[in-house]
């Protein structure tokens, strides 16, 4: 199901907050005073007051999501997506394609938390539950990894953090929805996406 937060609780960091806002380009203004009314910063004479190294609810930034996405279209879900591993926080050991898909898992986890702890630890490794998951998946002999988004963030937003990733490494390479999967757009836990280059 797309932006509902599956726990009470759960936090995401600033860092991510302003990536997406950063994200709607032209759309910028409109984010600011979106994530205001949900409660992630506050206006004051037209500006955006907010703590970039601040915490936030996760379901106040996914009902600011929701909104932004009624007002404007999914169009721009994907856009916003696109740009968040410019501006967003990373691990610093992806190399490729097979690393840059794997790490946008660590990085989900990195940024946010719950109950003050983040829910990925870069000391120990531990991963935390409580907030779904971005898959990896090598399909064996292919240039082909299928991934599979079991989280609250919406389909077209997902599609637009792994093809930027993957961009990275390959101007080339594409990231198609499984049409014949689940889609959370309709009502689904998980989306399926195929990263071929
Ligand atoms: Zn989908």
């Amino acid at each position: 199901m797309q932006f509902k937060a599956f726990e009470e609780g759960i936090e995401v960091n600033g860092q991510t907050v302003y990536a997406f806002v950063h994200g709607m380009g032209a759309f910028r203004s409109l984010g600011e005073q979106y994530m205001s009314a949900s409660g992630i910063g506050r206006m004051k004479n037209g500006a955006w007051l907010f703590d970039y190294d601040g915490w936030y609810p996760q379901q106040a930034w996914l009902d600011a999501f929701a909104a932004i996405a009624r007002e404007v279209g999914d169009g721009i879900l994907y856009k916003i997506g696109y740009a968040i591993p410019c501006n967003a926080e990373f691990p610093p050991w992806i190399t490729d394609i097979h690393s840059a898909v794997k790490a946008i898992n660590i990085a989900y986890h990195m940024n946010h938390r719950k109950n003050g702890g983040r829910l990925y630890n870069a000391q120990n490794g531990t991963l935390h539950e409580g907030i779904g998951h971005y898959g990896y998946e090598r399909v064996p002999g292919k240039d082909l990894i299928v991934s599979v988004s079991g989280n609250p963030y919406p389909c077209v937003f997902d599609r637009g953090i792994i093809t930027a990733m993957v961009q990275q490494y390959d101007i080339k390479a594409m990231v198609i929805h499984d049409d014949s999967k689940p889609c959370r757009r309709n009502g689904a836990e998980t989306c399926t996406y195929l990263v071929s280059w």
